[in-house]
């Protein structure tokens, strides 16, 4: 079953890379799946998940959570500031802070409610211009202002160009959490987590390899 050989391949990577066995944290990305193969996983005890869209994962999730206890989501997707609010009420952690506007919501939000769930600053290593995140030479400026909100980030999340070799850009997100106190990293997906454990990574985000090809609605 695949969750078991991706497990034991994040194993051996630990090992590989003189980590504590379980030291990082696997999300199993079920965005879009078919219901039958996230019960699946569910069924084997696994529950930590990671979702793109607020939509999919309120329709999803609140009837799951009741179902298996202690399941943890993540949301890995870009977050729209309209869904900031029903995205706090729903996820324990969110991966995609990356723009100011985001920030003052969230801090808001903090505000009223008095906690948010665990915050990733998502960092666009490879400057692609279409792609969401915070430039390499903006993520100072950018967490001294989250910190002023009294936002309190504990880690960075890159998604690497798809042409490129992997491991220059998370050993650039590493060095950049090192450098601002961050412990958490968000990277490595299917294809590459391997990579991203020898790198420093303390969360990896696999989905097909776990559940399959998605097929996305027409
Ligand atoms: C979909 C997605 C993943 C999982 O990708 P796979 O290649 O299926 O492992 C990981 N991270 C993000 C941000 C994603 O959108």
């Amino acid at each position: 079953m695949a969750l078991a050989e991706i497990t034991a391949r994040l194993r051996a990577a630990e090992a590989a890379a003189g980590r504590a066995p379980g030291s990082v944290t696997l999300i199993a990305v079920s965005k879009v799946q078919p219901a039958g193969r996230v019960t699946a996983v569910l069924d084997q005890g696994h529950r930590v998940f990671g979702e793109n869209y607020v939509q999919e994962a309120a329709a999803k999730w609140p009837a799951w959570r009741a179902q298996y206890p202690g399941v943890q989501l993540h949301m890995i997707g870009p977050l729209q500031t309209n869904k900031a609010k029903q995205a706090v009420d729903l996820f324990d952690a969110i991966h995609t802070l990356d723009r100011p506007s985001l920030a003052q919501k969230l801090a808001s939000l903090q505000q009223s409610r008095g906690s948010l769930p665990q915050l990733f600053v998502q960092v666009n290593t490879g400057e692609e211009p279409q792609k969401a995140g915070v430039l390499p030479a903006d993520l100072a400026p950018f967490l001294r202002d989250c910190r002023g909100m009294g936002l309190a980030p504990t880690g960075l999340m890159c998604i690497p160009p798809e042409d490129a070799e992997s491991t220059p850009h998370f050993a650039l997100l590493a060095r950049m959490a090192a450098d601002h106190g961050l412990a958490n990293l968000s990277m490595g997906m299917s294809h590459d987590f391997e990579s991203a454990v020898a790198q420093g990574a303390t969360h990896i985000r696999v989905g097909s390899a776990i559940f399959g090809q998605r097929t996305y609605p027409q």
